[in-house]
């Protein structure tokens, strides 16, 4: 599989250039330049399969050429190891598709696991460590730090804020220790990310250490969702639901890219009735898709933290997939924007009346599913975070305890603090950390 630039400036890639370096030379985004269809006959017994063959297949599919199948098989088991549960929400025909059973308790975690794992591949012939940056406000640390927690070859550094991050957040990654570098950085999360990419352009350091990123423009941390769409159909039907022309499919946008590998899976044949975005009161994207004007501005805060994105980096692929066509892409999804009121009354509403405890995120994807659906139809929305990972919240919100939740799915002793190295957000000063760590 090739892979062109969403900004057309430079020569395609293959799948190893694509993962390796992240970003296309002219800032575009990867795209692959040929979408295979999976012949109609995978979806006779789809209802029958497991999440790992189901993945086996649509991985092959994409990239059959690219990894050798028993490789590939072995990384997509790898990722998939945990469930990905279709629970049906109450009398109406919803269900959640619950993405958050990983280490890290959001969704993230597959991106992440199989992005470890295929960098890992192609770093093993070149005998060199592959060291992977990241900045992260709160989630995507942890899961990309868990995701490459041992993988053979790779080291991964974590920039993180020294203020904003609760202490679950923290501890996902600074508890791990191996080849997982946590570094505090005496700033804020935009001199996080200002210092990765400083360094990502200095020439010295590249030629010193193979560094690339883990962030979610990687084409690698899309690929692995679309899976969960099939999957998600997949158990619908298992369920004995009969939905020939597909579900419709809520999802809770924030850079877009959950919505762009269900926007591939479509194009794959996986049916989709239509799609529904999800915004916060960061209504970018829904705006576009009311009005076709595509009008970024700087984030807001709000309960759904990690939808808080005012420039949605995955708009451009998903404009790429739709020739730029508005009417095409409105056609295909309905948008909707979600104040924190609007997302808190369902978050309560639905655990009261159905018992059944939403998080913010997948709340405000139940919620503008509840608004886009016919009585007729079966709607899917993907819930992206346990309950627990934003348990202040949801306990505000809807008045229980988590308390023994937590326990459950987080039995270690999260107030531990272990020492992190703290740097001043410099170059030089990350320069000096990761040479000496080497
Ligand atoms: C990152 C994230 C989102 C947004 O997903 P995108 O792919 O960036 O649109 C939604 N919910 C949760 C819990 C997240 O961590």
């Amino acid at each position: 599989m090739q892979f062109y630039s969403t900004n057309g400036q430079c020569r395609h890639a293959s799948l190893e250039e694509a993962v390796m370096t992240g970003l296309a030379p002219d800032g575009g985004l990867y795209m692959p330049e040929r979408i295979p269809v999976i012949p109609r006959a995978f979806f006779k017994n789809i209802g029958e399969m497991s999440v790992s063959d189901i993945a086996y297949i649509v991985a092959t599919t994409a990239l059959g050429d690219d990894i050798e199948a028993s490789e590939l098989k072995q990384i997509v088991l790898d990722t998939f190891s945990f469930d990905i549960p279709l629970r049906r929400v109450g009398a109406d025909n919803i269900y959640a598709l619950e993405l958050f059973h990983g280490p890290t308790l959001a969704f993230k975690d597959v991106g992440a696991r199989f992005l470890a794992r295929i960098i890992s591949h192609f770093s093993r012939p070149h005998h060199e460590e592959v060291n992977v940056l990241v900045a992260t406000s709160g989630d995507s640390g942890g899961a990309v730090a868990t995701g490459f927690h041992k993988v053979p070859g790779v080291r991964v550094f974590v920039l993180y804020p020294e203020r904003g991050l609760s202490a679950m957040q923290r501890h996902q990654f600074t508890s791990l220790g191996d080849n997982v570098y946590p570094i505090e950085i005496m700033g804020n999360f935009d001199d996080c990310q200002r210092v990765v990419k400083e360094a990502f352009v200095d020439k010295e350091l590249r030629e010193m250490m193979h560094i690339t990123s883990a962030n979610s423009i990687n084409v690698c941390r899309l690929i692995p969702q679309m899976f969960y769409y099939f999957y998600g159909y997949s158990q619908l039907l298992h369920l004995g639901n009969s939905v020939d022309d597909g579900a419709v499919i809520s999802v809770p946008c924030g850079n877009l890219g959950n919505l762009t590998a269900g926007v591939l899976a479509k194009k794959m044949g996986l049916p989709v009735k239509r799609f529904v975005a999800a915004n916060n009161a960061n209504s970018t994207f829904a705006d576009y898709l009311a009005s076709g004007v595509f009008t970024p501005r700087p984030p807001r805060r709000t309960m759904a933290c990690a939808m808080d994105v005012g420039n949605p980096s995955n708009f451009a692929r998903i404009h790429d997939l739709y020739e730029g066509s508005h009417e095409a892409i409105s056609h295909d999804m309905h948008g909707y924007s979600l104040s924190d009121e609007a997302i808190a009354s369902e978050m309560r509403r639905v655990y009261e009346s159905e018992g059944y405890i939403m998080d913010p995120h997948g709340a405000s994807a139940y919620c503008a599913l509840r608004r886009d659906l016919a009585p007729e139809e079966t709607g899917i929305f993907m819930a992206t975070a346990h309950p627990v990972k934003f348990a202040k919240t949801v306990e505000e919100v809807t008045g229980t305890c988590l308390k023994a939740d937590v326990e459950s799915v987080y039995p270690k002793n999260i107030s531990e603090h272990h020492e992190t190295p703290r740097i001043t957000p410099s170059l030089p000063a990350l320069k000096k950390f990761l040479l000496s760590a080497t």
